[in-house]
């Protein structure tokens, strides 16, 4: 008999925030080999007795995949627990290609991201219409480079939502790229610490100009998440561009629109831009 190795995503560190499918198959898994204390508790506390858990934190990809072969062949169900999505800065491809050189079979269940976990955890929103529709998942050069066209420049001068994973000790790095595709100092910044860890959550708003310093001052200089995003602080927008999907003149599928039907969007939309020039920062 082989088992089969499932990547998991445990999310962002919340236990009740891993799918119920990440959850089944810790219940039913004999080995697990979870990545970094983010996602230990939940490894343990939901597989069961008897169940193989290693941290991977001291191994090497070799080590792993020798390791995760070497448990296929005795247990059924064998899980690689890693934080938020595994397709995200998740070393995925590289452990897989020698699973399936050995003739193993392996799946991939999706987390909930980092990303996602931290403008919830802020009460944010990664698109806005007429804002940003658009979300850039990145970061900047550590000893990882960026590919040719991907620097943090090139990609903030579209404007859009920037979250920026595995750069909060390059954070004077972020803020030169972002001055210098042109957002403006003043810029709003939001740094998310430990997103959804009960009571290690540690929720750092700023610009551009004073985002550092606040990080510093509150001691944040790891397991967190850079957002630049011109929706950052819509919450105390007082007239927001509503979504064309729940305004009463819009027709959808599921639903007319009303007899009384509303100034037409794109003049709406053109008087709101005219009233509030100041409300994007960067536009
Ligand atoms: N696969 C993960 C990302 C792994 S890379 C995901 O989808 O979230 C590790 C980086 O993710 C960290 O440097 C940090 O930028 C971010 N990160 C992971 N968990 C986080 C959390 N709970 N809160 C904030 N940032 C987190």
């Amino acid at each position: 008999m082989t088992g089969k190795i499932w990547f998991v995503g445990a999310g962002p560190g919340d236990p009740d925030l891993m799918t119920v499918k990440a959850r089944k198959l810790l219940e039913q898994s004999g080995a697990v080999l979870f990545a970094g204390s983010l996602v230990d508790q939940a490894a343990t506390l939901y597989a069961p007795d008897g169940c193989e858990i290693r941290d991977s934190k001291d191994m090497t990809l070799d080590e792993m995949t020798d390791w995760l072969i070497a448990q296929a062949r005795q247990h059924q169900t064998v899980v690689r627990l890693q934080t938020g999505d595994p397709g995200l800065y998740g070393a995925l491809i590289e452990m897989t290609q020698p699973l399936t050189a050995a003739g193993i079979e392996w799946a991939v269940v999706p987390g909930v991201s980092s990303a996602m976990a931290s403008m919830a955890a802020a009460g944010e929103t990664l698109t806005l219409p007429e804002v940003t529709q658009t979300v850039i998942l990145t970061r900047v050069a550590g000893r990882t480079p960026m590919p040719p066209g991907e620097d943090l420049e090139s990609l903030a001068a579209h404007k859009t939502t920037l979250c920026i994973y595995l750069s909060i000790t390059l954070l004077h790095k972020v803020q030169a790229a972002l001055l210098a595709a042109g957002w403006s100092e003043d810029s709003p910044i939001l740094v998310v610490q430990k997103a959804s860890w009960p009571g290690e959550e540690k929720i750092i708003r700023g610009t551009i100009r004073d985002i550092k310093q606040k990080c510093q001052a509150e001691k944040v200089g790891s397991q967190a998440m850079i957002v630049a995003s011109p929706t950052l602080g819509a919450a105390d927008w007082p007239d927001l561009i509503r979504s064309k999907l729940y305004d009463p003149a819009f027709t959808h599928r599921f639903r007319k629109a009303s007899a009384l039907t509303e100034p037409d969007s794109a003049e709406k939309n053109a008087e709101h831009n005219a009233a509030h020039p100041l409300e994007n920062p960067i536009a």
